[in-house]
């Protein structure tokens, strides 16, 4: 149940798994705009730590550029403060945690009401990912097939140049895969056991959305959703 904050207001607290190109960005940003949950990214917190040059973004950069995870105590130390500061809001949680360190981490912080795992075919995702471009400064993502930038090669925001990651050419893809799957696996068998992991599998990020939409509107009453939207814009 959605944690009782005082008689008129709900918080709830959703937690987005997913592989990289799982449609977890898109799906974050549904949720968003249809319930007023605070959308947090992991990976934009840490951008935003790396452009103002903060301790912990110098520190997440140097990971971050070959291609590695963010030890569990730095990603810890930036976040569970920027969630105690979110006490009186509702919050969808999209990249932590990525590792069982990090679930525990926030277990101790916090009572999640919800989990969302997206559980996408590999192949899915190897076609989604090799037609993958990104926007290195704000990490905005482009795909070549369905979600192309206006001009091609071309940040839609900066006009700055799109850069193809390592990590998402195909020789790399599979092994980057597997290792998400294998650390991810725990996280998720602490959520299932725990009553509230709710699973989705599909090739389309449309075919998937109408079930989730359904979930969280049976578990977000309409006036609470409206309540956040206006708190949130
Ligand atoms: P994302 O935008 O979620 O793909 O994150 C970009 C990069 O930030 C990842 O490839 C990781 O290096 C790092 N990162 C984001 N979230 C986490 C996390 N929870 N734990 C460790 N590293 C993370």
């Amino acid at each position: 149940m959605a944690q009782k904050l005082d008689d008129t207001k709900l918080l709830f607290r959703a937690v987005i798994m997913g592989p990289p190109g799982s449609g977890k960005g898109t799906i974050s940003e549904r949720i968003a705009r249809g319930f007023g949950l605070q959308h947090l990214s992991s990976g934009d917190f840490l951008r935003e730590n790396i452009a103002s040059n903060t301790e912990a973004g110098v520190l997440a950069k140097t990971y971050i550029e070959k291609g590695l995870l963010v030890p569990d105590h730095v990603m810890t130390r930036l976040l569970l403060p920027r969630l105690e500061e979110m006490t009186c809001h509702s919050w969808l949680l999209d990249g932590f945690p990525r590792t069982l360190a990090q679930a525990e981490a926030l277990n101790s912080s916090c009572e999640l009401d919800l989990v969302i795992s997206l559980n996408i075919p590999l192949e899915t995702l190897k076609e989604r990912l090799s037609h993958r471009w990104i926007h290195q400064a704000s990490g905005r993502v482009y795909n070549m097939c369905f979600n192309p930038p206006r001009v091609q090669g071309v940040d839609d925001i900066t006009g700055e140049p799109l850069i193809q990651q390592d990590d998402d050419k195909p020789e790399a893809l599979v092994a980057r895969l597997r290792h998400y799957k294998d650390v991810a696996k725990p996280v998720i068998d602490v959520y299932k056991a725990k009553g509230i992991l709710h699973t989705f599998s599909d090739t389309d990020t449309d075919r998937i959305w109408p079930y989730i939409s359904s979930l969280l509107s049976a578990k977000i009453p309409t006036d609470i959703a409206d309540a956040q939207r206006a708190s949130t814009h």
